[in-house]
């Protein structure tokens, strides 16, 4: 169990050298050598949210917003199943122009495609009676980051929303048996080391099948346009600490991680915990409108592959179910 201090000592120690040691062993114990890939398709980017990090936030004019229709959300999905991936991701802002029943039907059209694939939500906050009808539809996992653990934080930088609804409803998807998927940004403006160190005590005491960590960065179209982006070594820090303090859960190597850090970030996730690269199949022509922060860098299947080399690693096209799952040997 790590305490508060053991976080905190960590993040401010002057190398992450042995603590880089320790996640990897714990890494190498629970999840192997394999690095899962996954495939998203990210089919909206019209959002009715006003997140103040996020380019697509309601307010921001200047993005050009588009909705894939549900043929070519299948025709993504069904690309990326070709590939050999069997996640399936569906992500878009908060976008209720896509109702329960074209969602179900979306679900459904992919499973029967393809049997044996897992199909994951990050479709953000619906009414609760949804969640039930995806997860009967055959959706797997659901991926709804917390953001931050710190609730007046959370409530400020999400004007509308609240952090104990975020809450309950992550909650909510565990008991309906989503495999469900946390997360939170580092280096929000106005977070400090000890927000940080509540990060990993939470993932402590939650143990989630999954968690996306990466750095807050600055999108020019909204109200954080010109705040600091998160840094690379404390983003890697706090990686270490999530595979230590909640070892099986899944960690990608996330795309806002190798944003910030284009030749490496990738590998060095993988070097400090992750286990998971999210591959884009999000059509060309609609992929730089989902700007939720500039300069986005996202992996296909080769940059994927490079990566996971890169790192002395191999790549898996296994569906990567909750390691919570797997019965014990
Ligand atoms: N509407 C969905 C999906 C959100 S987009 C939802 O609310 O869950 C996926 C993720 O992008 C968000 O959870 C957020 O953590 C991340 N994101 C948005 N803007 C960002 C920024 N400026 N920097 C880093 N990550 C950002």
């Amino acid at each position: 169990m790590l305490s508060k201090n053991d976080i905190l000592d960590e993040l401010r120690a002057p190398d992450s050298h042995a603590l880089r040691g320790r996640a990897d062993a714990a890494r190498r114990e629970h999840c192997g050598e394999g690095v899962f890939l996954r495939g998203i398709v990210e089919f909206s980017n019209c959002c009715a949210r006003s997140c103040r990090y996020c380019g697509l936030r309601r307010e921001n004019r200047r993005l050009k917003r588009y909705r894939m229709s549900p043929a070519e959300i299948r025709q993504a999905a069904s690309t990326l199943l070709r590939w050999g991936l069997r996640t399936v991701i569906l992500q878009s802002g908060d976008d209720a122009h896509y109702t329960t029943a074209m969602l179900c039907d979306i679900i459904r059209d992919i499973k029967t495609d393809a049997p044996g694939a897992a199909i994951t939500l990050s479709i953000g906050e619906r009414p609760l009676e949804d969640y039930e009808a995806f997860r009967e539809a055959g959706a797997d996992r659901y991926l709804l980051k917390h953001e931050t653990v710190n609730a007046t934080l959370y409530d400020r930088i999400h004007p509308g929303q609240s952090h104990a609804v975020r809450m309950s409803i992550i909650e909510r998807l565990r008991e309906l048996g989503y495999q469900v998927g946390v997360g939170f940004l580092v280096g929000l403006p106005g977070q400090t080391a000890e927000d940080l160190a509540g990060e990993i005590l939470f993932l402590q005491d939650f143990q989630p099948d999954m968690a996306g960590i990466g750095p807050f960065l600055p999108q020019a179209d909204t109200p954080f346009a010109d705040q600091q982006a998160g840094e690379r070594e404390t983003v890697l820090r706090l990686l270490a600490l999530a595979r230590i303090a909640s070892p099986g859960t899944h960690l990608p190597a996330t795309t806002a991680l190798a944003t910030l850090d284009p030749s490496e970030g990738f590998a060095a996730g993988l070097r400090f915990g992750c286990n998971v690269i999210m591959v884009n199949g999000t059509p060309d022509s609609y992929r730089a409108s989902y700007r939720l922060y500039d300069k986005r860098v996202c992996a296909d299947l080769e940059s994927a592959r490079r990566a996971i080399r890169l790192a002395g690693r191999t790549a898996s096209l296994e569906r990567g179910d909750s390691l919570r799952l797997q019965p014990a040997e």
